[in-house]
């Protein structure tokens, strides 16, 4: 069986004497987005911390192309080809373009001028504000920013951090249409989100409540289930 991009197998962790999460195991293939769907509190940024090292785990395995990184620093993981993209992804008072370069920090000058080309052609809006400080952005291009600084440095998977909160819906829709154009090419994506919007390029879901997966299976999987849609999402 061909392993996956990352295989996540009986994870446990907790902060001090409070047990977060509970034997949780997830994969993710190459070049495909799942979906991590999970109301607040449910462990959704304790599971993505603990897969880029912000967060020692208690016992399980993290694998990356079948090597075990759990002991791994966070540096390691993202040379490794990893990247955490949080809310706070962008330094406010440099330009857009600075940012970027930051982003690309690793890539040879010549790579990284055309990954900025290539992204300045999906995202006309950093192109327009290229010179702008970040700080003059509104929130929602604060966050294609972060997400923009995160693909520079080409990495094969992006954990996300509800890409959605403290978005309009306009936003919202915006930021699912270019998670879209990702889909089946380009890095895997891991989306921790309780809006169901962001289903929509997904191949496959998990449920996580109260620190446990509850679900697992495609979205389409997820729309048969009566059960589940009534207990998660109130939808009969
Ligand atoms: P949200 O969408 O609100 O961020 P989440 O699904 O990401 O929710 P977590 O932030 O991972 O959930 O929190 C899971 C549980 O861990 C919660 O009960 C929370 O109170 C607890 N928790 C989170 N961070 C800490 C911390 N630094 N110390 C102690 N407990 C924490």
């Amino acid at each position: 069986m061909k392993m996956a991009l990352l295989h996540v197998s009986s994870l446990n962790v907790g902060y001090n004497s409070l047990n977060v999460l509970t034997d949780v195991s997830l994969e993710v293939e190459a070049k495909t987005q799942v979906v991590l769907l999970g109301a607040n509190g449910s462990g959704k940024t304790t599971l993505l911390k603990s897969l880029i090292g912000l967060l020692p785990v208690r016992s399980g395995h993290i694998l990356l192309d079948g090597q075990d990184i759990v002991r791994w620093d966070p540096s390691r993981r993202v040379r490794a080809g990893l990247a955490y993209l949080s809310e706070t992804g962008v330094i406010a008072s440099l330009s857009v373009e600075d940012n970027l370069n930051i982003g690309g920090y690793y890539l040879p000058r010549g790579l990284r001028r055309q990954q900025m080309h290539s992204l300045y052609q999906q995202l006309p809006m950093l192109y327009e504000k290229r010179k702008n400080a970040a700080s003059s952005l509104s929130g929602g291009q604060r966050k294609i920013l972060a997400f923009a600084k995160v693909l520079m440095g080409q990495p094969r998977l992006i954990l996300m951090d509800e890409p959605s909160a403290g978005l309009a819906p306009v936003m919202v829709n915006e930021m699912v249409q270019i998670l879209n154009t990702y889909r089946s090419h380009g890095p895997a994506f891991l989306i921790a989100e309780q809006n169901i919007k962001f289903l929509v390029g997904a191949k496959y879901v998990y449920i996580l409540d109260n620190g446990q997966i509850r679900f697992q299976g495609t979205p389409e999987d997820l729309d048969a289930d009566a059960h589940i849609k009534a207990a998660y999402f109130g939808l009969a």
